[in-house]
């Protein structure tokens, strides 16, 4: 498998405190990863970093084998680089199709889609459906998003996500708030929407994250603590003692 993100030594310090600490993170192209971490390990910050949100005080980002270092947000946004909406970018009054249909106008034509008619809005009527069905949400097309339950909201974001069409999808803690049966559900739809693209999720707890992920990268006080699939990194004495307390 070929390497699709890389970071070499990204460090960002916030008034000389250090968040991220020369982390070499490498995404292989189709893998679902995980960046775990207990509480302040960093884990948004790098988010936040690939994201080009923040500019890391040291360091290079690589995408695609391209320095993506200096990029604008928007830019490595069209490369691909899409990370989940929060829940609190999703339209409460509108439906589940309308909001879906809102980020495939945005993605066809620029950030004013809200305002569009509707005709032009119907046009996405389609594809917004078929992403809904990705999602398991066909059912719930004309419920308000404001009236699903929080898992059904989740699976909605990432439907909104995915019509952006993105090559790598960033999760932020998608199984976060859950009960344990949407937990699963959840990482099936995420192995689900895997299937031709790679996934960088972040996420807290290393138990939900243990039949998903191809590879975990386990950060603690903005150092990578440890790496591998879930049977070496959970075994790993630095990693549980990182969790005790937590
Ligand atoms: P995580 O997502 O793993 O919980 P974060 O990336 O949010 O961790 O935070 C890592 C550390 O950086 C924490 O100690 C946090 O307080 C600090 N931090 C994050 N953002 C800022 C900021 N804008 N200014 C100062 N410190 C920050």
């Amino acid at each position: 498998m070929s390497i699709l993100l890389e970071t070499k030594g990204l460090t960002k310090e916030f008034r000389g405190f250090v968040a991220v600490r020369s982390v070499d993170l490498a995404v292989e192209r189709g893998a679902i990863h995980a960046l775990i971490g207990p509480n302040g390990a960093g884990k948004t910050t790098v988010f936040n970093l690939l994201t080009k949100f923040l500019k890391p005080t040291a360091g290079r980002i690589l995408y695609d084998g391209r320095d993506v270092t200096s990029l604008a947000p928007a830019s490595i946004a069209r490369l691909g680089v899409v990370r989940s909406f929060q829940i609190s970018a999703t339209f409460p009054q509108l439906t589940a199709l309308e909001n879906v249909r809102i980020a495939l106008a945005a993605k066809a034509g620029g950030s004013f889609a809200f305002w569009r008619s509707d005709k032009t809005l119907e046009r996405h009527n389609a594809r917004a459906l078929s992403l809904l069905e990705d999602v398991n949400l066909a059912e719930f097309a004309d419920t308000r998003a404001g009236e699903l339950s929080y898992g059904r909201k989740r699976a909605l974001e990432i439907a909104t996500t995915l019509a952006l069409e993105p090559d790598l999808l960033l999760l932020d803690e998608p199984m976060a708030g859950m009960a344990h049966e949407e937990i699963g559900r959840i990482a099936a739809l995420i192995k689900r929407i895997a299937v031709g693209r790679t996934v960088l999720m972040v996420e807290h707890n290393l138990g939900v994250v243990a039949d998903l992920c191809d590879k975990i990268t386990v950060l603690r006080s903005g150092e990578i603590l440890a790496e591998g699939d879930y049977a070496t990194v959970s075994k790993d004495p630095r990693v549980i003692e990182a969790y005790m307390g937590t």
